[in-house]
């Protein structure tokens, strides 16, 4: 992928905007000075224009001038008082013409040549110094006189009246010229103003171009992020981003598909995953969801191709499919997954073997929402966690009203600690032959409010998944030990472990306070943790039985037979006993392998010096067969469910007064004789 690097393109694109919008913003600013400063100067030159008018000035100025002098001649012809008069008036008009050149717009024009101002200023002189001689016109000469001198005035002032003409014609020239240039300059701003708006036009343009390239680009980006937003970065399956966008599509399609395919959704989780996590670590635990994704990429593989797998996060993983044929078929293929996840998985720090549950929903005509759909597979999902490992259960709609009962459940169970519903009931572990007690198992129980007696095989794994298991197991920890020695030190009692308490760090601590707080000796305390937990060595967890045993308490691996189950695991630890799982014991009688397996465990753990305690023994029958292949410790209904810690202390008693146990005989008195019960 050569895709141009993104980040320059939309800042230098901000870039030239701004630059253009800087240009455009000096480009007008210049406009408006220059328009601002043609104004002024425009009104300056009109101003002007009026300040110059002088002409009409100069030409009055010289008629005046011809006018006195033919107002004197037209006397000099008559002799008329009244022609004299007249004379007279015109001579005031002309002195005052001359006055009037002194001053103003004129006087400016007359002082801008010295010489022309001391000619007017002696005109007026001898003008003044002809006003004896008018007032005495009728005298023989005084005309002549005065007709010399005007003579002259009339010449210097038609001199200067055609220099003010002159004048005028140049300035006007001057202002003519002044607003040509203005209008020229004001055409070129026009034009100017017009080319760079062109510009800017074709700026833009070439500018929204390359913004859509580049938005197209980002988009393009983008899209290559979506991508890798909608892939699980660790398996590189879909995320739930793209499984809930598959989902609601492939709901949508369901009315346009009519080829008889169902459309089937699998939720599917670890069993144990998070005991995997906390005792392999992170690293192992990430290897693993890799090679279950893998793997689940090959099985959709071979079903062809017409499946979505996703993982949601953590350990749950989805499969969206179409099925031919209906639930059955999808059933069938929910259990190839599980089969197919069940073989070892290689990681580098040996193999590991997965059991997972899944959750099965059909997409039924009324499920319109992907959500929905979701829900009814993840109840479905609840339900084969709570029934034990691998199993499958289809999503039916009682299920709802199991959620809520979930809820309330993982509600309750603060309160049932503290108000103490959460006790310890007893189940007696028999010796077949004599019948006689040997020990007990501390099984959790809680009778609800509400909902009644609650099964551990209930409430424990909801505990697990809260995290509330390690308040229960420490509180029924306690309880047993407690209950231990107020029934008497006859014997042992065995209280089950979950793999969040293996993994609290101060477990160890725990259950050595425990002890000393009841006051019970570690040797009667049996720890039960299932070979799960304990999964291909981990150094861990080892290291922690290590711990427990050094406190003199024993260790029995529960649950043997199921899972993950391989001879192996016994060499794993120096475990003190063996629980042989009850699926063997009720199928020892159809299943011959039972026996043989039975037979085997039975043999090795003699060898390596294990006690075996076989469960659910319900029939004379199994009691049989399993004291012949060579089994002697005994829990089952046969022998007695669990009951509370007073009614176990009686049964205790009655073994121990030699009234033995169950149907199997009892050889006589037990040899332990100061067992009393004394709660
Ligand atoms: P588990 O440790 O395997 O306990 C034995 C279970 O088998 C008990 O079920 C017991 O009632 C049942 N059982 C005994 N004899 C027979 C029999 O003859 N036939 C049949 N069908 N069942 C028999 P329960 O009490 O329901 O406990 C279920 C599981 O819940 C236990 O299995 C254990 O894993 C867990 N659990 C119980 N109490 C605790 C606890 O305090 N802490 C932890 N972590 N888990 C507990
Ligand atoms: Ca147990
Ligand atoms: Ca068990």
């Amino acid at each position: 992928m050569s895709e141009p690097p993104l980040s320059k393109g939309p800042f230098a694109l901000a870039d030239r905007f701004r630059h253009a919008a800087i240009a455009l913003i000096a480009v007008l600013v210049v406009v408006i000075l220059v328009q601002t400063e043609i104004v002024v100067s425009t009104e300056d030159a009109v101003e002007r224009s009026m300040r110059y008018d002088i002409a009409m000035t100069g030409l009055n100025g010289r008629l005046d001038a011809v006018n006195a002098m033919e107002r004197l001649s037209r006397y000099a012809a008559s002799g008329a008082a009244q022609d004299a008069e007249t004379a007279r008036l015109f001579y005031d008009i002309l002195a005052g013409r001359i006055d009037t050149w002194l001053s103003g717009a004129f006087g400016a024009f007359v002082a801008e040549e010295p010489a022309r101002r001391e000619t007017l200023l002696r005109l007026r002189r001898e003008v003044a110094a002809l006003a004896p001689a008018y007032a005495r016109l009728s005298e023989p000469g005084q005309v002549a006189a005065i007709d010399a001198i005007l003579s002259d005035v009339v010449a210097d002032m038609s001199r200067i009246g055609g220099e003010a003409m002159m004048d005028n014609l140049r300035k006007a020239n001057e202002i003519r010229e002044t607003l040509r240039q203005h209008q020229r300059l004001q055409h070129r701003l026009i034009v100017t103003l017009i080319c760079f708006g062109a510009l800017l036009l074709v700026f833009m343009s070439i500018q929204a171009r390359r913004l859509k390239r580049a938005r197209a680009e980002a988009e393009r980006n983008a899209r290559g992020f979506e991508a890798v937003s909608r892939r699980d970065p660790l398996t590189d399956l879909a995320n739930r981003l793209a499984f809930n966008a598959a989902l609601e599509e492939a709901l949508r399609a369901r009315a346009a598909r009519n080829d008889g395919h169902g459309l089937f959704l699998l939720a599917l989780d670890l069993d144990g995953f998070k005991g995997i996590n906390d005792m392999l670590g992170h690293v192992a635990g990430d290897r693993l969801l890799v090679s279950v994704a893998r793997r689940l990429e090959e099985i959709a593989h071979g079903w062809g191709g017409e499946a979505l797998i996703a993982r949601l996060g953590g350990d749950e993983f989805t499969v969206l499919l179409w099925v031919p044929g209906g639930t059955e078929a999808a059933v069938a293929r929910a259990r190839e997954v599980i089969e197919a996840l069940q073989r070892p998985h290689e990681l580098d720090y040996g193999s590991v073997v997965v059991n997972a549950s899944i959750g099965l929903a059909s997409a039924t005509p009324d499920i319109a929402q992907g959500t929905v759909f979701m829900q009814n597979a993840d109840l479905a999902l609840g339900q084969a966690k709570a029934a034990g490992k691998g199993r499958v259960r289809v999503y039916d709609s009682s299920m709802r009203v199991n959620a809520t009962r979930r809820q309330t459940i993982e509600a309750g169970i603060e309160d049932a600690l503290r108000d103490g519903d959460i006790v310890p009931h007893y189940q007696p572990q028999v010796d077949m032959a004599s019948g006689r007690i040997t020990g007990m198992e501390a099984l959790a129980r809680w009778y609800h409010p509400r909902l009644g007696w609650v099964p551990p095989s209930e409430f424990v794994p909801i505990a697990e998944a809260s995290g509330q298991i390690v308040e229960i197991g420490r509180h029924i920890l306690r309880s047993a030990c407690r209950d231990a020695t107020l029934i008497g030190d006859a014997v042992p009692v065995s209280v089950n472990l979950s793999v969040a308490q293996l993994a609290q760090r101060d477990l160890a601590e725990t259950v050595a306070a425990i002890l000393k707080e009841t006051g019970l000796p570690a040797r009667r305390l049996k720890l039960e943790v299932t070979e799960s937990m304990v999964m291909s060595d981990p150094h861990r967890a080892v290291a922690m039985l290590e711990r427990l045993k050094r406190l003199g308490v024993w260790l029995a691996l529960d649950d043997f037979g199921t899972g993950y189950s391989a001879l192996s695991y016994l060499r794993s630890f120096d475990w003190d006993e063996l629980k042989i799982d009850r699926t063997f014991v009720q199928t020892l009688e159809t299943d011959p392998n039972s026996l043989s397996i039975i037979t085997s465990i039975v043999e090795l753990a003699r060898r390596l010096d294990i006690a075996v305690t076989v469960e659910g023994v319900e029939t004379p029958a199994q009691v049989r067969l399993l004291t012949e292949v060579g089994c002697t410790i005994a829990q089952g209904f046969l022998y007695g469910r669990p009951v509370p810690a007073p009614e176990f202390g009686a049964m205790l008693l009655r073994s121990l007064q030699g009234k033995g146990h169950g149907p199997a005989p009892a050889s006589g008195p037990g040899n332990v004789a100061r067992a009393a019960v004394r709660s």
